[in-house]
């Protein structure tokens, strides 16, 4: 059986009897690199299939079929045969957070433990490996405790007399020790700060977990990393985002520190020549919610300073609410079970108006963090009130909409809102089950993460992972998209899965939707002739995969630029 690449040598060998014989066939200048043997879904406008595509000089020069490519063949171009298996379009991160995440790999790293137990002998283990005096870590998961509330009892009996800091994996809850509330001088008798809530025992005492605003009275006192701590958390990050076929990412809050890492990860390394980032990085600067239109300028200034060939500084963040879990959402209506709350904006329409409006006439996508409807709601008013300052084609964006009032549903299409989901928390988790559905009662529950009414509306989506939040795997999130289902397996049934998605959008969310979102639209997010030759090779073909099984299918091939930024060990051979 011939495969691919016997065809295209025998081509190739006529391509240059060609060439020698005088004839035009051949591309007039070959391809650095041609893989072929698999199916292309190249997610240009048509959606249309491809088995071959060329790169050359970063570019991709050619995608059609295999007989096609063999001009593109000449004597130094390595062509390689994918033997089955599947090239997309490099996949596109539009909310992660690279920079924090990879940090926290390097400290006390609680993500992904499921129970108690499990939890303790990790903080055990760090704090007998971290010297300093804090013990800090990050990504224990709401549901491992009743309420979402961990007691600082078992920190005090690990940790003695340090202070202990760990972040929840959502990072809308800290979880301290006695002598961290002694340090920050929390007691029973103080005060709830506005926007946070100190969680406390019957008594009165703090329990040692801490929402939101209240996070910062222990957290600002946490030592921070240095520059080069942050550098080597995103190079972590970069890796692992290879690894899983991310080529482009949006940094979804990004504040001076991090854009200082960006820079010194980009410059030019003597030992290496090009930079340490090769990742595509479009960055969400933080606004500073306390202040309003005055610092537009700033944030002007911070674009400018620090925008370079990998580094996009194109979008604002603006926080809006809290989670659901933590009754910090922005609800129309009260918690089923609080009664008379309904959570808060972080910032009242009048204020968050003019700070759109000022952000989007300054040029900035801007990029809103909303969880509860009031919170979406407001978002999309902002929007529609600051459409007339902008230009034609905006690329605001609300991320998380983890319940959107129907009424608000078509308002996307209309108002040219991206919406940006995180595919991978649309089945019934825990988070859901245990902490959500009794927040919202019966009909609200219907709502949650409504991507198939906003597509169906005629909404664009873009996908993101909010790593470290949840797993940055695409895959992953794909395969719930499709299924509103556990990706791990387990009985619960699918959560409201007329919400579900195709194949084929969930794919382009997670490419082309994400490009768009990211600004990149121009030169990424499809396999098209002319575009970065930023591509996934994945083991299988995700659309002869049973749909349960889509998580499964792995990288084995990453490019940027028609680089190879990541290889599988069992990856096919470059020739
Ligand atoms: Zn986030």
């Amino acid at each position: 059986m011939r495969t691919c690449l016997a065809t295209l040598t025998a081509g190739a060998l006529v391509a240059l009897a060609w060439f020698a014989s005088g004839a035009s066939a051949p591309a007039s200048e070959p391809a650095d690199l041609v893989l072929c043997g698999a199916a292309v879904y190249t997610v240009d406008p048509a959606r249309s299939w491809a088995r071959a595509v060329a790169v050359r000089a970063g570019r991709i020069a050619y995608v059609g079929s295999e007989e096609g490519a063999e001009r593109w063949i000449g004597p130094s171009t390595r062509v390689v045969d994918l033997a089955g298996g599947m090239v997309l379009p490099g996949f596109q991160d539009a909310h992660v957070h690279p920079v924090t995440s990879g940090v926290e790999l390097g400290q006390c790293d609680l993500s992904g433990l499921q129970d108690r137990n499990a939890v303790l002998a990790r903080v055990r283990s760090c704090a007998a490996e971290q010297s300093g005096e804090w013990v800090i870590g990050a990504g224990w998961q709401l549901p491992v405790f009743p309420g979402g509330n961990p007691d600082r009892a078992p920190l005090d009996e690990i940790a003695g007399d340090r202070p202990v800091y760990l972040a929840a994996a959502d990072g809308h809850s800290a979880w301290v020790s006695s002598r961290a509330l002694e340090l920050a001088g929390i007691d029973a008798s103080t005060p709830d700060p506005p926007g946070g809530r100190i969680e406390r025992r019957p008594d009165g005492d703090p329990t040692g977990t801490l929402r939101e605003k209240a996070m910062a009275l222990v957290g600002r006192l946490v030592p921070e990393p240095s520059l080069d701590e942050r550098v080597e958390g995103l190079l972590r990050a970069q890796e692992l985002l290879f690894a899983r076929g991310v080529t482009a990412v949006q940094e979804a809050s990004a504040g001076l520190a991090d854009l200082e890492a960006y820079r010194a990860a980009a410059a030019p390394n003597p030992a290496f020549g090009a930079g340490a980032l090769r990742l595509r990085v479009v960055a969400a600067l933080d606004t500073d919610l306390d202040r309003g239109v005055e610092q537009v300028g700033e944030l002007a200034e911070l674009r400018r300073r620090f925008a370079g060939l990998r580094l996009h500084p194109t979008a604002a963040k603006i926080f809006l609410d809290g989670v659901i879990e933590a009754r910090t959402a922005a609800m129309l209506e009260p918690y089923t079970d609080r009664p008379g709350d309904r959570g808060e904006l972080n910032l009242p329409p009048e204020r968050l108006d003019p700070l759109v409006a000022a952000l989007a006439q300054a040029g900035f996508d801007v990029h809103v963090h909303a969880i509860g409807d009031h919170a979406v709601r407001a978002a999309l008013d902002a929007f529609e009130r600051a459409a007339g300052a902008v230009e034609a084609r905006p690329r605001h964006q609300i991320a998380h909409l983890q319940v959107i009032h129907p009424d608000d549903v078509p308002r996307f299409r209309r108002l040219g809102v991206v919406a940006l989901f995180q595919p991978l928390w649309a089945f019934a988790d825990s988070y859901i089950v245990d902490l959500t559905w009794p927040a919202l009662g019966e009909e609200r529950s219907g709502w949650v993460y409504p991507m198939g009414s906003v597509h169906r509306a005629g909404g664009t989506l873009a996908f993101g992972s909010d790593w470290s939040v949840s797993s940055l795997d695409p895959l992953e999130g794909i395969e719930v998209a499709v299924t509103r289902r556990d990706p791990d397996g387990g009985g619960r049934p699918a959560m409201q899965p007329d919400q579900a998605l195709d194949l084929p959008t969930a794919i382009a969310a997670y490419t082309a939707g994400a490009a768009f979102a990211n600004r990149l639209e121009e030169t990424t997010g499809s396999i098209e002739t002319g575009k970065a030759a930023d591509l996934v090779v994945l083991a299988d073909d995700l659309f002869a995969l049973p749909p349960e099984r889509i998580g499964e299918a792995r990288a084995l091939m990453t490019l940027i630029g028609g680089e190879v930024v990541y290889r599988a060990d069992d990856a096919p051979p470059l020739r």
